[in-house]
């Protein structure tokens, strides 16, 4: 069998891809019919138009506009310190994110409430030089070691010629006439084929959440316990949350393990 030149990934790519945000035109004239005062500059303050959203959508419940906390860094913590948590469920956060694995994934998807997935179908697209995600303890220096590296890659080179093995196999040997259409045998031989696949086979998917979900999510999967795949991406995703909506997710500490890898955990557990 020739030797395979595998594409093998060594960490995902995050991208930012859709976030909430605020007409301040719509809000004003709400505001005006309502008779209550206009914007309050605590609202306005910033860029950070997720926090707004927070405060406006709070403000609601008691029709409090312009009145009690001026500063919106402190009515958002009194929020997350009173865990009312519900007005973080008016912000959502999309990501498109690569270079995970199907094993990260399949936890990921367990996060239910406020969570939104579409994921690369491996029934549709073919996964013939499907590149392969090397798990975080075989990158980090403190575990691996060319031994461990070398079974890995032979791992990964048996599942990726066997799967094209199949797709070929299959593509010979099925019966056309048994489909209505080309796709449905296309699918039909793949979806078969990609059983021989590994775990750490590449996957890509775009996901939002709500700020309430995000926060459970990044304190579930950023412990000690958590697998260090999802871990190290839940951290990388609190990162850029941390940069987009400081007030709403700056309260997560992150620190760094003997092992060389990072776990978070928040001031306001579970809002
Ligand atoms: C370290 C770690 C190890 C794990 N190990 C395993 C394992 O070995 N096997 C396994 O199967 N899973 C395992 N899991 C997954 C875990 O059990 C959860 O399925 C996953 O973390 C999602 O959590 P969640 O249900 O709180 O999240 P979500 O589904 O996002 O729900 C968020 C919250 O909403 C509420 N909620 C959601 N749905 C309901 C409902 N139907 N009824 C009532 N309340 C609801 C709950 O308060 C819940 O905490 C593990 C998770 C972690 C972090």
């Amino acid at each position: 069998m020739n030797k395979k030149e595998l594409d093998m990934l060594k960490q995902p790519e995050i991208y930012l891809t859709t976030r909430t945000s605020v007409d301040w035109t719509q809000v004003a004239e709400f505001l005006a019919d309502q008779g209550v005062p206009p914007i309050p500059d605590s609202i306005r303050a910033g860029k950070d138009e997720s926090a707004a959203v927070v405060e406006i959508s709070a403000r609601m419940c008691y029709m409090s506009y312009g009145r009690g906390r001026k500063d919106i860094a402190d009515f958002i913590n009194n929020l997350l310190y009173r865990k009312d948590g519900s007005v973080l469920e008016h912000v959502n956060f999309g990501f498109v994110i690569t270079g995970i694995s199907r094993s990260l994934t399949h936890e990921l998807i367990r996060h239910r409430a406020g969570f939104a997935y579409s994921q690369r179908s491996q029934r549709y697209v073919d996964e013939s030089g499907a590149s392969f995600v090397i798990p975080p303890a075989l990158v980090n220096e403190t575990f691996s070691n060319d031994k461990v590296n070398e079974l890995f890659n032979k791992a990964m080179e048996n599942a990726s010629t066997s799967y094209e093995e199949l797709v070929n196999s299959l593509e010979e040997s099925l019966d056309e006439s048994l489909f209505e259409k080309k796709t449905d045998r296309r699918k039909a031989i793949r979806q078969a084929a990609r059983s021989v696949l590994p775990n750490a086979t590449e996957t890509k998917l775009f996901v939002t959440a709500n700020v309430r979900a995000w926060r459970h999510f990044i304190e579930m999967r950023s412990t000690p316990y958590a697998d260090w795949e999802i871990r190290r991406m839940a951290i990388q995703i609190l990162n850029l949350l941390v940069k987009e909506a400081p007030l709403l997710f700056g309260d997560f500490k992150i620190e760094e393990l003997p092992d060389g890898t990072s776990i978070a955990t928040p001031l306001h557990s579970k809002v």
